[in-house]
């Protein structure tokens, strides 16, 4: 792959994705899924979580393997037009208003909700219908950082056990129909944490027995870790079997349930992705290689708010390494792609590419600081396919109408 050419055709900095490495992630998740459902019994459904990447002609590729899920309008507008079907989606809400809950129910899509206080703003509106429930086990969450581990008592997602019978309550008020139950513990959580995963299951699963009789799915959310050091991502394998030893006697127990859940995201689309932009600056201050670039946090914004790691390689003529840290161009001390990295040592205009950019990159990108969101090219057969424009100006200035 030409990554000067790249730039020259698409300009500086662009998203790219390879078709062949997000096409094989989705056959693992297609084994794992047939895997696990021939060893349970029950249909396992994988839903793709879209807030990692929710680029149409990504989802298009993912549609031919996986099921879906949508957490707001727009997701739900995209994941139609990439063709899922809305039985193959599933709507995780968080804190919507009265009329995204309309504009999701008339797609009839089903939804899950956060809290019961959902639940009721919901059955006033669209009464009798089936729904989704998410509870938080209790447990400590798994995840990267603690901004993205989503169980626990200090988390604001999901029903507690407690508060179960006061859920029903509601529920038989608006005569809606609990029909299966949610959670998801965290983002990324790689072999070292499949026990506390298992653990949050195995709570969440007595928490289902003790306070459901009729339950027809059990979702158990996302999370599947890549590594992004490039060496061993999560073992799929010695996840089913963890799981297969905590479900089978689980589904032999509480009969009913015709459908699992799980929703991935990172795992599926993460290595698939990367981030080329250029050298805009390099100085040593304070005996500090600084080199600057256009890759700001408006365009990757994990290494600052999650103090994510990314791999970044600088592609030069030079062959003599230095240690740097590696910098966006937004006015912000925050705003560091990569600090004490081996890298070649810069001249301007260089190539500087960012590893693992395919989950959570392009999805939180922003206009912070006025700047422009980058362009996304897919690679497929060797060809390099425009899947996204870059932000003009126009479509920043038109917005302001006074
Ligand atoms: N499901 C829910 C409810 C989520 O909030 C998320 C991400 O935070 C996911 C699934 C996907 O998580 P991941 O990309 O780590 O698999």
């Amino acid at each position: 792959m030409d990554y000067r050419n790249l730039i020259d055709k698409y300009g500086s900095p662009l998203y790219v994705y390879d078709y062949d490495t997000i096409y094989n992630r989705c056959c693992d998740m297609k084994e794992f899924s047939d895997n696990l459902s021939k060893k349970l019994g029950v249909n396992v459904s994988m839903h793709y979580s879209t807030k990692a990447n929710g680029n149409i002609a990504i989802l298009k590729i993912i549609k031919n393997f996986l099921k879906v899920d949508a957490m707001s309008i727009t997701e739900l507008e995209l994941v139609k037009r990439a063709g899922f079907d809305n039985k193959d989606i599933l709507f995780v809400s968080n804190n919507i208003s009265s009329d995204e809950m309309k504009y999701v129910s008339s797609n009839d899509v089903l939804m899950c909700f956060d809290s019961i206080s959902q639940v009721e703003s919901f059955g006033k509106i669209c009464s009798g219908k089936d729904v989704m429930v998410r509870i938080n086990p209790g447990t400590d969450g798994v995840g990267h950082s603690s901004k993205v581990m989503t169980s626990g008592k200090a988390t604001k997602f999901g029903i507690c056990e407690s508060n179960i019978s006061y859920l029903k309550e509601i529920c038989s008020l608006y005569n809606l129909n609990i029909i299966g139950v949610h959670m998801h513990l965290g983002s990324l959580f790689l072999d070292d944490k499949i026990n506390n995963y298992i653990e949050g299951v195995k709570t969440y699963l007595e928490i289902i027995k003790r306070n459901f009789s009729s339950l027809k799915i059990i979702d158990f959310g996302g999370g599947f870790g890549i590594d992004y050091n490039g060496k061993e991502n999560l073992s799929l394998n010695n996840l089913k079997d963890e799981l297969v030893n905590v479900l089978s006697p689980f589904l032999k127990e509480y009969s009913g349930v015709t459908e699992i859940k799980f929703e991935p995201g990172r795992y599926i689309v993460c290595e698939g992705g990367f981030i080329l932009g250029s050298v805009t600056s390099f100085k040593k201050e304070n005996n500090i290689n600084w080199i600057g670039t256009d890759i700001g946090m408006n365009v990757l914004v994990r290494p600052s708010m999650y103090d994510a790691y990314h791999r970044i390689e600088i592609i030069s003529s030079n062959k003599d390494i230095i240690s740097a840290n590696i910098c966006g161009n937004i006015c912000e001390s925050c705003d560091v792609l990569g600090r004490d990295r081996s890298v070649l040592r810069p001249n301007i205009g260089d190539i500087v590419k960012v590893y693992d950019a395919g989950a959570y990159g392009f999805s939180m990108c922003s206009n912070y600081t006025g700047r422009l969101r980058p362009c996304e090219v897919l690679i497929k057969d060797n060809k390099d396919i425009l899947i996204r424009k870059r932000d003009t100006l126009e479509d920043i200035l038109n917005k302001y109408v006074y």
